[in-house]
């Protein structure tokens, strides 16, 4: 099988550099060279463009910032033209039904598949290759790129969510309420600890309680015992995360006060800290707010 990778930041770097290190042949390309020098010291072949690499593909993988590059790549640079009969384009960015969408129909009119297939479980889960990957789409398709997720992902956890779309949206919805998690739990924090009660001592009493979150037990640990807000996810991927999941409840519908006042505090934190903050930046935000 002839596998291209197109985007080889914080995520498709190392995603890349495992399906090498399987054995399996990779033609890349990304904006910046620079990005691929590893894996063309592993014997990868590289593309001057991404018509150029989707000649020359039986699956083309992107991990593209968001639904913006998505449509750039794969409509204005001529992808969807170039991948040949027969091909696959398995997108695991996280991205939109719409895009994947008007994309997708003019695949179809060329014989070309596709597969959706966002993931979570951050830098350190694709360096490890223990990715959980949410598909969406037709499972022949997901059968013929099983091999390539399982390299990337957690077997265990490649989970088939629907037909085309239902990955992004599992995606969304996943992000959506971390980050709704993430601001709760410091909300709550903050005003505990202004009250006078320990830091350490509320969250241990948080985390055996009822109130317990994945966030509050495990991600808030890097925050508050190294200062490390996790800045191999950008607050500017974030924000677009956030602003997606608000622009699919709107085009479905569903009225969410909750998710709206989530964005509207990461952009204040975007603007305050910056695009390339990490994503628990708002946790600083709050401490600066009450003073502590
Ligand atoms: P990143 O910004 O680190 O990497 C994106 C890569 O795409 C860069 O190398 C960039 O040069 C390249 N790129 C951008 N536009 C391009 C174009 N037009 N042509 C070719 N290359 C282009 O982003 P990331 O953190 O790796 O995230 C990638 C995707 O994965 C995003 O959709 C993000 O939301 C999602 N994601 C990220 C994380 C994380 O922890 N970073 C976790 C889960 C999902």
């Amino acid at each position: 099988m002839n596998v291209g990778f197109i985007g080889l930041g914080h995520m498709g770097g190392p995603m890349s550099l495992n399906l090498i290190r399987a054995g399996i042949p990779l033609v890349v390309h990304d904006l910046d060279k620079a990005a691929a020098e590893e894996h063309l010291a592993l014997g990868a072949t590289w593309a001057d463009s991404p018509a150029e690499l989707a000649t020359q593909v039986d699956v083309l993988i992107t991990m593209l910032p968001g639904p913006r590059q998505v449509e750039s790549v794969l409509v204005t640079a001529g992808v969807t033209d170039a991948l040949p009969e027969g091909s696959v384009w398995l997108d695991m960015s996280t991205s939109t039904p719409e895009v994947a969408r008007r994309v997708g129909e003019r695949l179809d009119t060329r014989g070309v598949s596709r597969l959706e297939a966002p993931v979570c479980g951050m830098a350190k889960g694709a360096k490890a290759g223990t990715l959980q990957i949410f598909v969406g789409g037709a499972e022949g398709v997901l059968e013929r790129c099983r091999p390539l997720l399982d390299v990337m992902g957690d077997p265990e956890r490649v989970f088939h969510v629907g037909p085309h779309g239902a990955g992004y949206a599992v995606k969304l919805m996943l992000n959506q309420l971390w980050f709704s998690h993430l601001v709760a739990t410091t909300e709550v924090l903050t005003v505990g600890v202004k009250a006078g009660v320990d830091l350490a001592v509320l969250r241990r009493a948080l985390v055996a309680s009822s109130a317990n979150s994945h966030f509050l037990e495990h991600d808030l640990a890097s925050v508050l015992e190294r200062g490390d807000y996790d800045e191999s996810f950008a607050m500017a991927l974030a924000c677009k995360d956030l602003g997606l999941s608000v622009d699919l409840a709107r085009d479905v519908g569903v009225p969410v006060e909750l998710s709206a006042m989530v964005e509207q505090i990461y952009r204040r934190g975007r603007a305050k800290y910056g695009d390339l903050a990490g994503e628990m930046i708002p946790v600083r935000l709050y401490e600066e707010l009450a003073g502590i």
